[in-house]
């Protein structure tokens, strides 16, 4: 590659953060290298069709959600959208339940009807008092009670973190709604889409859209250092590499996906379970809280994509240790990793002409639009500081 290039904003990663920051500057006129060692764009929320003709999330499932109008608005530019009511299920006792939490659960537990009265009430007497959950197992006892967390929450957590949930802070397992109503659907938020031709379409036509941006794939960032002087630099990958892990590793914890595809007559025999031709299991993604079961999850991603193809495919996803070979998947939400990033963050702040914006260099469990409204803030204060180039 030569060397010697110039740009105006060199930027460390092709997922949501770098892309959403690239177009946006570009937009103010500014010239964009964005590059990435991986040889796609999209970071893990990269899809694409699959040797069974299944398009798939190739980093686990990205269910799109949002409550902010304006990050929605945004992201219309560049797709249309395939609204998508997100349901899952649990898997445990050799059942199939409704999930998360709501009186549909509670009937499923009881083995009979019952109102929302009668359930709010159990709740009442078998919630645990704790006025101000401090951590991921306080947050579900005081909402639930042992028994439901033990059922659904204790051992998937343990698996997935490798972790106590008394060890997590409390918006781990806060993510998850309990109802008392027959709401089923897995998220809360007013908006629940995917783009209608997938994440990696979307991001194409975000590039399209965007001839400032230029976007180098299997570059890494120190040869993107070596090859293009910049004004700026905006980092998205993991804020501990970016200082050579000077302060020791930021711990993450990472994920392998194990692949099973099915033609339209191995599905044939599934119907009784899935409910319906053409698929698996009964919902877009069951979870297995055992302890016992290997892995966390199941995702069947066609019942969210409402893909019209006979085959399908599932992914089992295995928690792993992270090691410096794998992807980093998820920062770990305990008290002692927040201390450690806190080292880095205070070099970070110190940078007058680098960004670390995302998921990896904030060192925080975002959803995508919070990532994306992330990087449009970050834009727009870039924009006041160095103004437009139009
Ligand atoms: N969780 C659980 N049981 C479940 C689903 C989730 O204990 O059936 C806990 C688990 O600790 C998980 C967290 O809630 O990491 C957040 O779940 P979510 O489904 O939002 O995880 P993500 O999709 O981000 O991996």
């Amino acid at each position: 590659m030569k060397s010697n290039s110039s740009t105006d904003f060199l930027i460390i990663g092709a997922g949501f953060s770098g892309l959403v920051i690239a177009e946006r500057l570009a937009a103010a006129g500014w010239k964009c290298v964005v590059v990435d060692r991986r040889n796609h764009l999209g970071g893990n929320a990269y899809d694409g069709i699959n040797a069974a003709g299944v398009l798939v999330h190739h980093y686990g499932p990205h269910y799109f959600r949002s409550n902010s109008q304006r990050i929605v608005e945004y992201l219309s530019a560049f797709t249309e959208w395939h609204q998508v009511s997100y349901t899952i299920k649990s898997y445990t006792r050799g059942r199939y339940w409704s999930f998360p939490i709501n009186l549909n659960t509670f009937e499923e537990f009881l083995g009979r009807e019952a109102t929302s009265e009668e359930f709010s009430a159990w709740l009442d007497k078998n919630r645990t008092d704790i006025p101000d959950p401090k951590n991921s197992e306080e947050v579900i006892l005081s909402q639930v009670g042992k028994e439901l967390y033990e059922l659904f929450f204790e051992g998937y957590t343990r698996k997935q973190w490798k972790l106590h949930p008394r060890e997590l802070d409390a918006s781990v397992c806060g993510r998850i709604p309990i109802r008392t109503n027959r709401d089923n659907r897995y998220l809360a938020e007013s908006f629940q889409a995917l783009p209608k031709h997938g994440y990696t379409a979307m991001f194409e036509k975000l590039l399209n859209a965007s001839p400032g941006v230029e976007l180098h794939l299997g570059v890494d960032f120190h040869e993107a250092r070596a090859q293009w002087t910049h004004k700026h630099l905006i980092f998205t990958g993991a804020i501990d590499e970016f200082y050579d892990r000077r302060f020791g590793p930021l711990p993450y914890r990472s994920l392998r996906f194990e692949a099973e595809s099915f033609t339209a007559e191995q599905l044939r025999s599934r119907a009784p379970i899935s409910g319906k031709p053409g698929f698996w299991q009964p919902a877009m993604q069951v979870n297995y809280p055992d302890f016992e079961v290997p892995f966390t999850r199941i995702v069947e991603i066609k019942h969210a994509t409402g893909q019209q193809i006979d085959a399908s495919t599932i992914v089992r996803e295995f928690p792993k240790d992270w090691t410096p070979e794998t992807e980093p998947f998820y920062p770990i939400p305990t008290p002692e990793a927040r201390a450690a990033y806190q080292n880095y963050a205070a070099l970070a702040t110190a940078e007058t002409a680098t960004s670390f914006i995302g998921r990896l260099a904030t060192y925080r469990y975002f959803n995508m639009d919070q990532v994306t409204g992330m990087a449009i803030a970050e834009a727009d204060k870039l924009i006041s500081r160095y103004g437009t180039n139009l």
